[in-house]
């Protein structure tokens, strides 16, 4: 199995740390440099262990350094230009999948060495005892020459890597901060955004439904109510208002004759399919004597049968007495007085 060592890995993460400075040509502070103290701090590495790494990248040309009191180190090019491959090439050497193609020191690794390893893959003297008659030779010569090795890794630049490490980064923030704080109250829940009081605390929202319920915000359009007179009866005259704006076409209204001489209908037939419903909330809008309303608080509730979900005249009075909502509305339907239009 082909694995990258710790080294290389603290080295992906110190440039990264450099270049997160922006000390690098072109970057928000491309004349400063970071001193090493300073990259191992951000780092959170051996000081020793760092300056080396340090030294080795500035002698192959991937970090400028300056001495002195403010002396430092910054990027030589910008991130996009440089490639995993070269940050590996520099602190393990040139990758060989067998000692008989590449030959150098895995450990002194340099574009001069790579130079050398490709000239050796044409075919020079090895100590191995096999090479004259070995099998495997010309084939990993093979996968060698078309590069398919490096091919992966000089492609992947320290600006994606980067990207990636802040992303991930991001997400382990979260999953720690919802595994370890302890969740917001119930009241908090749902409230649009915890207050600052609460800031602390993780963001799960999940609740454990129907124990817990969800607390909708006072606009929330909701499952329908029909609205009643003071006298008890539904304000709804069957203008067919609302059946008319209704996108979904799920309101079925079959008008009557109304015993009230003020008002010509009365609905005998009041159906809502709360399956077929969209939640526009233009029926409400629609309704010229406040008959229907979404404001029940509620959703609407899951059925097993299609024909469960209708909600019919009756279901949809006990809506408001379900839900402890008032079922009489304040507005005045129809005006005051025998003489109401007067005047206007
Ligand atoms: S909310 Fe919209 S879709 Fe639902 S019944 Fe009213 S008008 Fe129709
Ligand atoms: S718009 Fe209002 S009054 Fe007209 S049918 Fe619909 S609920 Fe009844």
């Amino acid at each position: 199995m082909l694995r990258i060592s710790k080294k290389a890995d603290y080295a992906v993460f110190l440039l990264g740390a450099i270049a997160r400075q922006g000390a690098f040509p072109g970057g928000a502070a491309s004349d400063s440099v970071v001193s090493a103290h300073e990259i191992a701090k951000l780092a959170g590495l051996n000081k020793s262990v760092v300056a080396n790494l340090l030294k080795d990248f500035a002698r192959h040309g991937v970090l400028e350094s300056t001495r002195g009191l403010k002396g430092g180190y910054r990027l030589a090019r910008p991130p996009a230009q440089i490639s995993l491959g070269e940050i590996l090439e520099v602190v393990e050497g040139r990758f060989t999948l067998v000692d008989c193609i590449g030959g150098h020191d895995a450990n002194e690794g340099s574009s001069r060495l790579l130079a050398q390893a490709r000239s050796q893959q044409s075919g020079r003297n090895h100590d191995c005892s096999l090479i004259s008659f070995c099998p495997s030779k010309n084939p990993m010569r093979v996968v060698h020459e078309r590069g398919m090795v490096h091919q992966c890794s000089d492609s992947a630049r320290l600006d994606e890597l980067l990207s990636t490490a802040t992303g991930l980064g991001i997400t382990i923030k979260h999953f720690a901060k919802n595994l370890f704080l302890p969740r917001k109250s119930e009241k908090q829940l749902g409230a649009g955004g915890a207050p600052p009081e609460v800031s602390w605390r993780n963001d799960i929202e999940t609740i454990q439904y129907p124990e817990e319920k969800v607390q909708y915000p006072e606009r929330f359009r909701g499952l329908h109510r029909l609205m009643m007179r003071d006298d008890g009866s539904v304000r709804c005259v069957a203008c067919m208002c609302c059946p008319t704006v209704c996108p979904a076409h799920c309101i079925t209204i079959i008008p009557e004759q109304s015993d009230d001489n003020g008002i010509e209908k009365r609905p005998a037939v009041f159906e809502i399919d709360e399956l077929r419903c969209v939640v526009c909330g233009l029926c409400v809008e629609a309704c010229p004597c406040d008959a229907i309303r979404m404001d029940s608080g509620t959703h609407a509730k899951p059925v097993e049968e299609r024909a469960d979900a209708v909600m019919t005249k009756d279901k949809l009075i006990a809506v408001s007495k379900d839900n402890g909502k008032s079922p009489t509305s304040i507005a005045t339907q129809g005006g005051a007085g025998a003489n109401w239009r007067d005047g206007r």
